[in-house]
């Protein structure tokens, strides 16, 4: 399907929406992106006709519903193309896959004395949970520098891993810096040693094709409302053999083959990583949006959004009053900047009195600012519905909040 950018801003009802009685220009998609409405009808579908519980019926509804389920985790699968679908576990984020992780091969495979190796770029979600299984198990955090630019130092990683080294976990693309890690390379770096490589794909996995074979990465983890499904679901790929040797994260329903009061044996993988009630209308929407991603291709939607981040990094420093955070060659489309002499908080007012969507502070990257020395960035990040129309407009209300408020 060629790129039609009109048919593609008409599947989004909210971007019809108003703010403050401008028109929405919502760039703020670095944070959650807007629903599609194939993903808003399959959920209402769901929660008015076909609401069951899954793997425990007997009867219609459940039935329908659990083979929607494991359907999504096929479209998941196929998506990223994993091996298997049991390689997919359902989880409520990325955030929880990594904490469902740390936790997990933490139990099994870190000691005093290990080492996981992440970088200096990472969103919070891929720091804190390795820094409490490190307060855990006395292990230690390493971590690979960038430079000015955002770019990772990537040759550093062979000095840093030694023999204690357990796991390299990895953003694959900034949320602040924009920057487009060299995963690949990574990988095999870590792979020489036989280190696994878990893969943070939230920001990619919308932007960019991302093939976990290909890649040969041991784990990867995602969120399903960053990729235009709902909040609430997300999911983490591990090759099978890490998955049969890890032990679950939770107990409770559905992960246990026999339970008695002396011993409980465990299901099969992926269910043994899926305690409870799962969000099985969640899974079933982040399916929807992974095919509707497919419907516009995944190479046209970051075709058009390169385009946009290049014309946006252009206008913006037109303006001549704006420093950009984040200037690697390889990046996606997501632009942190400051307007000199203009405090980020103040801007984000403005800038949403006018109608404009962004994000300000330091956007779950506190270590970022720190690189920079820096309370925090204005970002926009920019989606395929988007348009350099909008992103003119940001820049002319940029010099409007220059003129107020310096
Ligand atoms: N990793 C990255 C790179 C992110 O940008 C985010 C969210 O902004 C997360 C992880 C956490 O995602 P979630 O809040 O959906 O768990």
């Amino acid at each position: 399907m060629s790129f039609d950018i009109d048919k593609i801003r008409n599947d989004f009802p909210v971007l019809g929406e108003k703010v403050y009685n401008k028109q929405l220009i919502y760039f703020d998609n670095g944070a959650t992106t807007q629903k599609p409405s194939p993903v808003i009808e399959i959920i209402n579908k769901y929660h008015s006709k076909l609401n069951s519980s899954i793997h425990r019926g007997v009867h219609f509804l459940s039935d329908q519903a659990t083979n929607d389920y494991e359907d999504a985790r096929k479209k998941v699968a196929e998506f990223i193309n994993a091996e298997k679908s049991s390689e997919i576990i359902f989880t409520s984020g990325s955030t929880g896959s990594i904490n469902m992780l740390a936790f997990s091969f933490g139990e099994k495979f870190v000691s005093e004395g290990d080492e996981i190796i992440i970088t200096e770029m990472e969103h919070h979600a891929n720091i804190v949970p390795w820094q409490m299984l490190c307060e855990r198990k006395k292990a230690k955090l390493k971590i690979i520098p960038f430079n000015d630019e955002g770019i990772l130092q990537t040759e550093s990683l062979s000095t840093l891993i030694t023999e204690k080294t357990k796991l390299v976990s990895v953003i694959h693309i900034s949320n602040t810096l924009g920057t487009i890690n060299p995963i690949k390379n990574i990988i095999e770096i870590a792979h020489r040693q036989s280190i696994p490589v878990m893969i943070d794909a939230a920001q990619s996995i919308q932007h960019l094709s991302v093939d976990v074979q290909e890649l040969d990465c041991d784990f990867l983890v995602f969120s399903g409302h960053k990729a235009y499904g709902p909040t609430g679901i997300g999911i983490l790929y591990g090759k099978e053999k890490w998955l049969e040797n890890l032990p679950p994260y939770q107990g409770g329903g559905d992960m246990v083959d026999i339970v008695t009061f002396e011993n409980t044996t465990y299901n099969e993988v992926p269910f043994k990583f899926e305690a409870g009630t799962t969000n099985y209308i969640g899974a079933i929407g982040m399916a929807e949006a992974l095919r509707y991603i497919e419907s516009i291709g995944l190479e046209n939607i970051g075709k058009y959004e390169t385009e946009l981040m290049h014309y946006a990094t252009k206008k913006l420093k037109e303006t001549g009053i704006v420093t950009i955070y984040g200037n690697a060659p390889e990046k996606a489309s997501i632009l942190s900047f400051l307007i000199d002499g203009v405090h980020m908080a103040d801007a984000g007012m403005m800038f949403d009195k006018l109608g404009i969507a962004v994000r300000v502070g330091t956007h779950c990257a506190q270590t970022v600012m720190q690189h920079f020395n820096i309370d925090g960035t204005v970002r926009a990040s920019m989606s395929m519905y988007n348009t350099k129309e909008e992103i003119d407009y940001l820049c002319q209300t940029i010099h409007q909040v220059k003129a107020m408020l310096s």
